[in-house]
């Protein structure tokens, strides 16, 4: 028995999403980020597809990388935070991790480890995010006294702040400040996330990190030329409930937040907010029913919405819905619930099966 919520995991999309971004960076290597469950794809999926393309993944914690070394997957994985403790630089050495060193506390963890159980370290510079890594003053004081640390797999890394803005001047400052870096201590680099892998050429390093885009989200607030043509990897849907004609003056649901204007047609829609569809989704935020938009009607319940369908093609139960996906886009219901594609795609719930096609 498989519910009929359901989010469609669309193999051909990301398989293709992944060739289209490393085809705008001939020179570099792309890691696909498959943190957070690859946004909700599941990482082991994700990691399973992209297997024999992808030469290195990334994932924020180690718990991640380990849930993937016991699913088989034993692609090199760069921890994108680092150890939280001590003990992690040994595991991440076993499990051929990569660590991302941002304090100085981590390199000391790493000098201490004996040096055939040191994993390959990467070394992050605070460019200007502001959030972890090293000042760039910093960096070599901290090459010099760690040495041990560090090897001819060394990466120099840094992440942009607004990269998703092409007319933000900031993402050119912060290249600025790497690119001294990169010159004095000629180590291999890592800049450009989503955004900056299609909006900003000159950040492409030796390895780009993408995520969002990967799984067909917008990476860009606008467009630039050469932009290649991003598919939704993933599309949740639904169906119908039940069907029910609503007075006009009636209203509908908690908080009665959608009353009718005139005699309409609600369908009530088997996804609420434990399956991660968003609570702030407001009054009129797109759905597809049978592949015609119409438009919430009504606050979003944990298990259920409701949509207003009066101006569709006859409803019925059983019909098939859709959130998001390939008719209404991510980035749309994000836009309207005041979020991001990616909060929408992470918090999608355990409760909802991922079926890979
Ligand atoms: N690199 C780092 C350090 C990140 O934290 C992230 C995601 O948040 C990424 C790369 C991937 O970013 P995006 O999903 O925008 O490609």
């Amino acid at each position: 028995m498989s519910r009929q919520t359901q989010a469609i995991i669309h193999a051909d999309a990301i398989i293709d999403n992944y060739k289209a971004l490393s085809a705008l960076a001939p020179t570099s290597k792309t890691m696909a980020v498959i943190k957070a469950d690859a946004y909700g794809h599941g990482a082991v999926n994700v990691a399973r597809l992209l297997r024999g393309q992808c030469g290195q993944f990334a994932v924020a914690i180690i718990e991640e990388a380990l849930a993937l070394r016991e699913a088989g997957i034993t692609a090199p994985i760069v921890v994108l935070e680092g150890p939280h403790q001590d003990r992690e630089c040994q595991l991440a050495a076993q499990h051929n991790c990569i660590l991302v060193a941002h304090t100085e506390q981590q390199l000391a963890w790493l000098a201490r480890c004996p040096s055939s159980q040191r994993p390959v370290v990467w070394l992050k510079v605070d460019t200007g995010m502001h959030r972890l890594g090293f000042e760039p003053g910093q960096v070599l004081p901290m090459l010099d006294k760690y040495a041990p640390v560090f090897s001819s797999q060394t990466v120099l890394t840094t992440h942009f702040a607004s990269a998703d803005d092409p007319d933000n001047p900031f993402t050119r400052e912060q290249l600025l400040r790497f690119s001294l870096l990169r010159e004095q201590t000629g180590l291999a680099v890592s800049m450009a996330n989503s955004p900056a892998t299609v909006g900003w050429p000159a950040s492409h390093g030796d390895w780009n990190r993408v995520g969002i885009a990967m799984y067909g989200g917008e990476p860009l607030v606008k467009p630039v030329d050469g932009a290649p043509e991003l598919r939704p990897a993933m599309t949740l849907r639904s169906s119908v409930m039940a069907v029910r004609n609503v007075a006009s003056g009636e209203s509908v649901g908690y908080g009665q937040a959608w009353r009718a204007t005139r005699p309409s047609r609600i369908a009530t829609v088997a996804i609420g907010y434990a399956d991660g569809y968003p609570r702030h989704c407001p009054n009129g935020t797109p759905v597809a029913v049978n592949g015609q938009r119409a438009s919430l009607a009504g606050r979003v319940s944990m298990d259920m919405i409701t949509v207003d369908v009066t101006d569709l093609e006859p409803v019925y139960p059983g019909d098939r819905v859709e959130l998001w996906g390939n008719t209404i886009p991510v980035d749309e219901v994000a836009h309207a619930a005041g979020t991001i594609s990616y909060e929408l795609l992470t918090r999608l719930s355990m409760r909802v099966p991922r079926i890979v096609k």
